[in-house]
């Protein structure tokens, strides 16, 4: 199963937890949540605005823009990837009741970390017990 997004700006945190939700076909087991792109991340946590501008802070603060990497010369979005790099291209969650069983502040999100991009794609795997 897929959910396919398109994102609107450099970054942004899109919560994709209803949309993963509506997608379970089991009762009970675990899912898998992959994005297949190398400049995004899946990432689980609160849905809280603050906390969200405070991700994207430390984000940037950790790695910087126009900073001599190597795959700038490429094209020109290495700290896209390095900040990919040191979050997770994919979650598994346990599933109870046909839902994620998730912790009353937790959310999940695809982290867009060079867009905006049209057709981002992350794939749901689902494993029944
Ligand atoms: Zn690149």
């Amino acid at each position: 199963m897929k959910i396919k997004i398109n994102t609107t700006k450099k970054f942004e945190l899109i919560n994709i937890t209803s949309e993963i939700n509506d997608l379970i076909d089991i009762d009970e087991g675990i899912v898998n949540i992959f994005t297949k792109h190398s400049t995004s991340a899946i990432v689980v946590n609160e849905n809280e605005s603050g906390l969200i501008k405070d991700f994207e802070r430390l984000l940037k603060d950790l790695i910087l823009e126009d900073n001599g990497y190597n795959h700038d010369k490429i094209d020109n979005n290495a700290a896209s990837h390095l900040r990919s790099f040191l979050l997770s291209a994919s979650e598994t969650i346990p599933i109870k009741n046909s839902k994620l069983d998730l912790g009353t502040w937790q959310s999940v999100f695809f982290v867009e970390l060079d867009g905006p991009r049209n057709n981002r794609t992350i794939e749901i795997t689902t494993i029944s017990k």
